[in-house]
């Protein structure tokens, strides 16, 4: 009797989608908590506030190609699935799903994702193709599953934004943001930051700082486009990072027109060749 229960405590290990229709079929208050693992406590605070919010929650694990504009960046990307799934047994999740590439895109063709003008912005513009192969991705797992909450980073806002309008729109899923989880020096916990070294890592931190007071100073500064510009310039010289965009939106449309709303000050750039997003 005892173990039966410790049995039916554990986290359920899913790789094919037949055992996932098994495993889910009767879940009516499901929390989704979509990531590409190597995860950290970021991760964590998603699955904890879906925990709270939710009778179940499931994890999945997938490094979806489609979503990567360059293939070495797909290759390079880090993987660590032992660790994950202890830590993620420790989180006390109910179900992990890790399905392979085949099953994901084998099974059916979706209709095509295309992001409208005005969506083609900060990621969209750098990264081709990238929030197509998000959304379609989505796009597949809430039909696979059918939760009744996604959540979401807040870390990857433009992604959130993107996902959200679109989940909601053709499912009865709500999607949720979950606040930024950072280290100590500032920096936004993310899996990409496993291939920094360590002094990198440090100048991560600094321009953190930097940027955690530039929103401050843009508060209430007409000329904050001036403003940007100069510490922008500055920034590529202390750090020697290529800025790919440093922007400030508003935060309820993602325009570049602030009218007084409340906004969110953007940041993309390459450290020794390693591409990090940040909001503040
Ligand atoms: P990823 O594994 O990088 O695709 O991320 C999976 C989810 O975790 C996404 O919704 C991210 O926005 C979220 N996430 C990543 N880093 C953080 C962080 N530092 N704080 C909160 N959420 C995060």
């Amino acid at each position: 009797m005892f173990y039966l229960l410790i049995l039916l405590l554990q986290m359920k290990l899913i790789r094919q989608i037949a055992d996932l229709n098994k495993a889910i079929n009767k879940e009516k208050e499901l929390g989704f908590v979509p990531t590409m693992g190597s995860l950290h406590k970021g991760h964590a605070s998603l699955v904890n506030i879906s925990k709270k919010k939710c009778k179940k929650t499931l994890v999945s694990i997938f490094v979806n190609p489609t979503q990567f504009n360059n293939k070495n960046d797909f290759k390079t990307y880090p993987r660590n699935l032992n660790k994950d799934i202890k830590f993620l047994k420790k989180l006390k999740v109910d179900y992990l799903y890790i399905p392979s590439v085949d099953q994901i895109y084998n099974n059916k063709q979706s209709n095509k994702i295309i992001l409208n003008k005005s969506q083609r912005i900060l990621c969209a513009k750098f990264r081709k193709g990238h929030f197509e192969g998000v959304l379609d991705v989505l796009n597949r797992f809430t039909s696979l599953i059918r939760p009744k909450k996604i959540f979401m980073g807040e870390k990857d806002f433009q992604q959130f934004f993107l996902v959200r309008n679109f989940i909601e729109k053709n499912y009865k899923t709500k999607v949720f943001s979950c606040k930024t989880i950072r280290d100590m020096n500032q920096v936004a916990l993310s899996s990409r930051n496993s291939l920094l070294n360590k002094q990198n890592y440090k100048k991560a931190g600094m321009i953190a700082i930097q940027l955690i007071n530039l929103k401050k100073l843009i508060k209430n500064n007409a000329k904050y486009k001036n403003l940007i510009k100069k510490i922008k310039s500055s920034l590529i010289k202390e750090f020697n990072i290529n800025i790919e965009y440093l922007e400030c939106r508003n935060q309820f449309n993602l325009s570049a027109n602030l009218n007084n709303k409340p906004f969110k000050l953007f940041v993309a750039y390459y450290l020794n060749g390693v591409r990090l997003i940040d909001n503040f």
